[in-house]
Protein backbone atom coordinates (compact mmCIF):
# COMPACT_ATOMS: atom_id res chain seq x y z
CA UNK A 1 0.00 0.00 0.00
CA UNK A 2 1.83 3.20 -1.04
CA UNK A 3 -0.97 5.44 -1.23
CA UNK A 4 -1.72 8.27 1.68
CA UNK A 5 -4.49 7.46 3.41
CA UNK A 6 -6.71 10.71 4.53
CA UNK A 7 -10.13 10.54 7.02
CA UNK A 8 -12.19 13.22 6.43
CA UNK A 9 -15.17 13.52 8.94
CA UNK A 10 -18.56 14.92 7.95
CA UNK A 11 -16.81 14.17 4.68
CA UNK A 12 -20.37 14.04 3.02
CA UNK A 13 -21.25 17.44 3.81
CA UNK A 14 -21.08 20.53 2.43
CA UNK A 15 -17.41 21.19 3.40
CA UNK A 16 -16.16 17.75 3.87
CA UNK A 17 -17.33 17.15 0.45
CA UNK A 18 -15.14 19.52 -1.50
CA UNK A 19 -12.24 18.68 1.32
CA UNK A 20 -12.48 14.89 -0.06
CA UNK A 21 -12.26 16.59 -3.79
CA UNK A 22 -9.44 18.46 -3.21
CA UNK A 23 -7.20 15.80 -0.79
CA UNK A 24 -8.47 13.35 -3.67
CA UNK A 25 -7.14 15.80 -6.03
CA UNK A 26 -3.72 15.90 -4.69
CA UNK A 27 -3.34 12.20 -4.95
CA UNK A 28 -4.40 10.48 -1.40
CA UNK A 29 -6.86 7.84 -1.06
CA UNK A 30 -9.76 9.90 1.15
CA UNK A 31 -12.62 7.98 3.37
CA UNK A 32 -15.51 9.95 4.19
CA UNK A 33 -16.69 9.04 7.51
CA UNK A 34 -20.09 10.31 8.01
CA UNK A 35 -23.23 9.79 10.66
CA UNK A 36 -25.59 9.52 7.56
CA UNK A 37 -24.74 7.18 4.91
CA UNK A 38 -27.37 6.04 3.17
CA UNK A 39 -27.44 4.70 -0.64
CA UNK A 40 -28.64 7.69 -2.01
CA UNK A 41 -26.20 9.78 -0.06
CA UNK A 42 -23.24 7.42 -0.74
CA UNK A 43 -24.47 7.84 -4.62
CA UNK A 44 -24.61 11.54 -4.65
CA UNK A 45 -21.12 11.59 -3.33
CA UNK A 46 -19.34 9.03 -5.81
CA UNK A 47 -21.30 11.11 -8.79
CA UNK A 48 -19.76 14.07 -7.61
CA UNK A 49 -16.25 13.06 -7.23
CA UNK A 50 -16.50 10.77 -9.98
CA UNK A 51 -12.99 9.08 -10.72
CA UNK A 52 -11.75 9.53 -7.28
CA UNK A 53 -10.06 7.23 -5.03
CA UNK A 54 -12.45 8.41 -2.48
CA UNK A 55 -14.33 5.67 0.06
CA UNK A 56 -17.61 5.68 2.73
CA UNK A 57 -17.82 4.82 6.01
CA UNK A 58 -20.49 5.59 8.36
CA UNK A 59 -19.76 6.58 12.48
CA UNK A 60 -20.87 8.65 15.13
CA UNK A 61 -17.81 10.64 15.94
CA UNK A 62 -19.53 11.44 19.59
CA UNK A 63 -18.68 7.96 20.41
CA UNK A 64 -15.23 6.90 21.49
CA UNK A 65 -16.13 3.15 20.66
CA UNK A 66 -17.16 4.04 16.97
CA UNK A 67 -14.19 6.12 16.09
CA UNK A 68 -11.97 3.56 17.20
CA UNK A 69 -14.26 0.48 15.58
CA UNK A 70 -13.73 3.07 12.19
CA UNK A 71 -10.07 3.61 12.48
CA UNK A 72 -9.37 -0.16 12.81
CA UNK A 73 -11.90 -0.87 9.46
CA UNK A 74 -9.95 1.50 7.58
CA UNK A 75 -6.56 0.88 8.85
CA UNK A 76 -7.30 -3.26 7.76
CA UNK A 77 -8.51 -2.00 4.24
CA UNK A 78 -6.74 0.72 3.33
CA UNK A 79 -3.77 1.27 5.76
CA UNK A 80 -2.47 3.74 8.44
CA UNK A 81 -4.12 6.99 8.12
CA UNK A 82 -1.54 9.84 7.31
CA UNK A 83 -4.13 12.68 7.12
CA UNK A 84 -7.17 12.98 9.54
CA UNK A 85 -9.64 16.05 9.35
CA UNK A 86 -12.22 16.62 12.02
CA UNK A 87 -14.66 18.08 9.91
CA UNK A 88 -18.37 16.89 11.51
CA UNK A 89 -20.46 19.65 13.01
CA UNK A 90 -23.61 20.56 14.04
CA UNK A 91 -25.51 23.60 15.79
CA UNK A 92 -28.21 23.41 18.61
CA UNK A 93 -28.52 26.93 18.68
CA UNK A 94 -30.77 28.87 21.30
CA UNK A 95 -29.74 31.72 23.85
CA UNK A 96 -27.88 30.59 26.82
CA UNK A 97 -30.96 31.15 28.83
CA UNK A 98 -33.30 28.63 27.06
CA UNK A 99 -30.23 26.21 26.54
CA UNK A 100 -31.01 23.06 27.52
CA UNK A 101 -28.46 20.31 28.77
CA UNK A 102 -29.27 18.29 26.03
CA UNK A 103 -28.20 21.07 23.32
CA UNK A 104 -24.98 21.84 25.21
CA UNK A 105 -24.25 18.08 24.96
CA UNK A 106 -25.41 16.88 21.34
CA UNK A 107 -22.56 20.44 20.41
CA UNK A 108 -19.93 19.56 22.49
CA UNK A 109 -20.43 15.49 21.90
CA UNK A 110 -20.02 16.30 18.14
CA UNK A 111 -18.27 19.47 17.95
CA UNK A 112 -15.46 18.76 20.39
CA UNK A 113 -15.51 15.44 22.17
CA UNK A 114 -15.00 14.05 18.50
CA UNK A 115 -11.50 15.73 18.20
CA UNK A 116 -10.53 13.67 21.32
CA UNK A 117 -12.01 10.44 19.78
CA UNK A 118 -10.56 10.43 16.74
CA UNK A 119 -6.60 12.19 17.37
CA UNK A 120 -6.44 9.43 20.02
CA UNK A 121 -7.51 6.72 17.47
CA UNK A 122 -4.49 8.38 15.10
CA UNK A 123 -1.59 10.21 16.71
CA UNK A 124 0.47 6.87 18.16
CA UNK A 125 0.54 5.75 14.89
CA UNK A 126 1.75 8.71 13.35
CA UNK A 127 4.47 9.41 15.74
CA UNK A 128 5.46 5.80 15.02
CA UNK A 129 5.98 6.85 11.58
CA UNK A 130 7.48 10.13 12.08
CA UNK A 131 4.71 11.74 9.98
CA UNK A 132 1.01 13.07 10.18
CA UNK A 133 -1.11 15.93 9.63
CA UNK A 134 -4.38 17.07 11.83
CA UNK A 135 -6.34 19.17 10.44
CA UNK A 136 -9.36 20.37 12.96
CA UNK A 137 -12.17 22.75 11.29
CA UNK A 138 -13.22 25.17 13.66
CA UNK A 139 -15.42 28.29 13.60
CA UNK A 140 -15.09 31.97 13.31
CA UNK A 141 -17.73 31.58 16.33
CA UNK A 142 -15.22 30.07 18.48
CA UNK A 143 -12.75 32.89 18.06
CA UNK A 144 -15.80 36.14 18.92
CA UNK A 145 -18.53 34.42 20.34
CA UNK A 146 -22.06 34.60 18.42
CA UNK A 147 -25.54 35.28 19.92
CA UNK A 148 -27.76 32.10 20.63
CA UNK A 149 -24.67 29.86 20.34
CA UNK A 150 -22.95 29.68 23.36
CA UNK A 151 -22.49 25.56 23.16
CA UNK A 152 -20.89 25.76 19.60
CA UNK A 153 -18.66 29.06 20.60
CA UNK A 154 -17.31 26.34 23.38
CA UNK A 155 -16.58 23.85 21.59
CA UNK A 156 -14.80 25.09 18.44
CA UNK A 157 -12.70 27.31 20.87
CA UNK A 158 -11.94 24.03 22.86
CA UNK A 159 -11.30 22.31 19.66
CA UNK A 160 -8.47 25.36 18.74
CA UNK A 161 -7.06 24.76 22.43
CA UNK A 162 -6.79 21.03 21.32
CA UNK A 163 -4.91 21.64 18.71
CA UNK A 164 -2.55 23.99 20.22
CA UNK A 165 -1.77 21.43 22.95
CA UNK A 166 -1.30 18.98 21.02
CA UNK A 167 0.80 20.43 18.54
CA UNK A 168 3.05 20.97 21.34
CA UNK A 169 3.49 17.33 22.15
CA UNK A 170 3.70 15.53 18.68
CA UNK A 171 5.72 18.39 16.43
CA UNK A 172 9.25 16.19 17.55
CA UNK A 173 7.58 13.35 15.72
CA UNK A 174 6.86 14.95 12.70
CA UNK A 175 3.10 15.23 13.71
CA UNK A 176 1.46 18.82 12.29
CA UNK A 177 -1.83 19.93 14.00
CA UNK A 178 -3.87 22.86 13.13
CA UNK A 179 -6.83 24.21 12.93
CA UNK A 180 -8.80 26.34 10.95
CA UNK A 181 -11.60 28.97 11.44
CA UNK A 182 -14.31 29.12 8.66
CA UNK A 183 -16.36 32.54 8.38
CA UNK A 184 -19.89 31.95 6.96
CA UNK A 185 -19.59 29.74 4.30
CA UNK A 186 -22.62 28.62 1.69
CA UNK A 187 -23.54 25.08 3.28
CA UNK A 188 -26.50 23.22 4.26
CA UNK A 189 -25.66 24.60 7.73
CA UNK A 190 -26.19 28.36 6.61
CA UNK A 191 -29.21 27.95 4.68
CA UNK A 192 -30.90 26.87 7.86
CA UNK A 193 -30.27 30.61 9.24
CA UNK A 194 -33.18 32.78 8.33
CA UNK A 195 -32.80 34.96 5.55
CA UNK A 196 -32.98 38.24 6.87
CA UNK A 197 -30.49 36.84 9.95
CA UNK A 198 -28.18 35.45 6.92
CA UNK A 199 -28.67 38.88 4.86
CA UNK A 200 -27.15 40.98 7.65
CA UNK A 201 -24.52 38.69 8.37
CA UNK A 202 -23.40 39.33 4.75
CA UNK A 203 -23.90 42.97 4.82
CA UNK A 204 -20.72 42.71 7.78
CA UNK A 205 -18.21 40.73 5.55
CA UNK A 206 -15.79 43.27 4.23
CA UNK A 207 -15.82 41.31 0.85
CA UNK A 208 -18.94 41.29 0.40
CA UNK A 209 -19.72 37.74 0.29
CA UNK A 210 -20.00 34.19 2.29
CA UNK A 211 -17.37 31.78 1.63
CA UNK A 212 -17.55 28.99 -0.42
CA UNK A 213 -16.68 25.22 0.61
CA UNK A 214 -13.76 25.07 -2.04
CA UNK A 215 -11.92 28.46 0.04
CA UNK A 216 -12.15 25.98 3.19
CA UNK A 217 -10.95 22.71 1.13
CA UNK A 218 -8.15 24.13 -0.11
CA UNK A 219 -6.70 25.84 3.01
CA UNK A 220 -7.06 22.14 4.23
CA UNK A 221 -5.06 21.24 1.31
CA UNK A 222 -2.15 23.55 2.07
CA UNK A 223 -2.23 22.91 5.55
CA UNK A 224 -1.60 18.72 4.67
CA UNK A 225 0.71 19.43 1.35
CA UNK A 226 4.58 19.81 2.14
CA UNK A 227 4.54 23.52 1.56
CA UNK A 228 3.06 23.82 5.70
CA UNK A 229 5.44 21.10 7.08
CA UNK A 230 6.71 24.20 9.23
CA UNK A 231 3.49 25.18 10.26
CA UNK A 232 2.02 24.09 13.52
CA UNK A 233 -0.49 25.13 16.34
CA UNK A 234 -1.97 27.36 13.79
CA UNK A 235 -5.41 28.45 13.72
CA UNK A 236 -6.16 29.29 9.75
CA UNK A 237 -9.16 32.45 9.79
CA UNK A 238 -10.79 31.63 6.16
CA UNK A 239 -13.42 34.50 6.41
CA UNK A 240 -13.55 36.68 4.01
CA UNK A 241 -12.30 39.64 6.73
CA UNK A 242 -15.49 39.22 9.03
CA UNK A 243 -13.15 38.43 12.31
CA UNK A 244 -9.32 40.22 11.64
CA UNK A 245 -7.21 40.01 14.39
CA UNK A 246 -3.29 39.32 15.08
P1 LIG B 1 -22.79 20.29 6.95
O1 LIG B 1 -22.98 20.35 5.48
O2 LIG B 1 -23.99 20.15 7.84
O3 LIG B 1 -21.75 19.11 7.24
C1 LIG B 1 -21.52 18.58 8.52
C2 LIG B 1 -21.44 17.09 8.38
O4 LIG B 1 -21.17 16.51 9.67
C3 LIG B 1 -22.74 16.50 7.87
O5 LIG B 1 -22.49 15.62 6.79
C4 LIG B 1 -23.27 15.79 9.08
O6 LIG B 1 -24.03 14.64 8.80
C5 LIG B 1 -21.98 15.37 9.78
N1 LIG B 1 -22.27 14.96 11.15
C6 LIG B 1 -23.13 15.53 12.02
N2 LIG B 1 -23.16 14.83 13.17
C7 LIG B 1 -22.27 13.81 13.02
C8 LIG B 1 -21.86 12.75 13.85
N3 LIG B 1 -22.34 12.59 15.10
N4 LIG B 1 -20.96 11.86 13.37
C9 LIG B 1 -20.48 11.98 12.11
N5 LIG B 1 -20.82 12.98 11.28
C10 LIG B 1 -21.71 13.88 11.72
O7 LIG B 1 -22.01 21.56 7.48
P2 LIG B 1 -20.75 22.31 6.90
O8 LIG B 1 -21.16 23.71 6.78
O9 LIG B 1 -20.16 21.59 5.75
O10 LIG B 1 -19.78 22.23 8.16
C11 LIG B 1 -18.58 21.46 8.19
C12 LIG B 1 -17.74 21.91 9.39
O11 LIG B 1 -17.40 23.28 9.23
C13 LIG B 1 -18.49 21.81 10.71
O12 LIG B 1 -17.59 21.37 11.71
C14 LIG B 1 -18.93 23.23 10.98
O13 LIG B 1 -19.10 23.47 12.35
C15 LIG B 1 -17.77 24.00 10.40
N6 LIG B 1 -18.10 25.38 10.05
C16 LIG B 1 -19.03 25.66 9.09
C17 LIG B 1 -19.30 26.99 8.79
C18 LIG B 1 -20.29 27.38 7.74
O14 LIG B 1 -20.52 28.58 7.58
N7 LIG B 1 -20.89 26.46 7.01
C19 LIG B 1 -18.64 28.01 9.46
C20 LIG B 1 -17.70 27.68 10.43
C21 LIG B 1 -17.42 26.37 10.70
P3 LIG B 1 -25.63 14.75 8.69
O15 LIG B 1 -25.89 15.56 7.46
O16 LIG B 1 -26.04 13.33 8.58
O17 LIG B 1 -26.08 15.41 9.93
Amino acid sequence: MNHRVALVTGGLGGIGTQICRRLAGDGLRVIAADLATDAARRQGFFDALAGLDVHVETVDVSSYDDCAALVQRIEATHGPIDVLINGAGITRDASFRKMTQEQWNAVLGVNLDSAFNLCKQVVDGMCERGRGRIVNISSIVGQAGAFGQVNYAAAKAGMHGLTMALAREVARKGVTVNSISPGYIQTAMTAAIPDEVRNQMIANIPMGRMGQPDDIAQAVAFLCSDAASYLTGVNLPVNGGLFISF
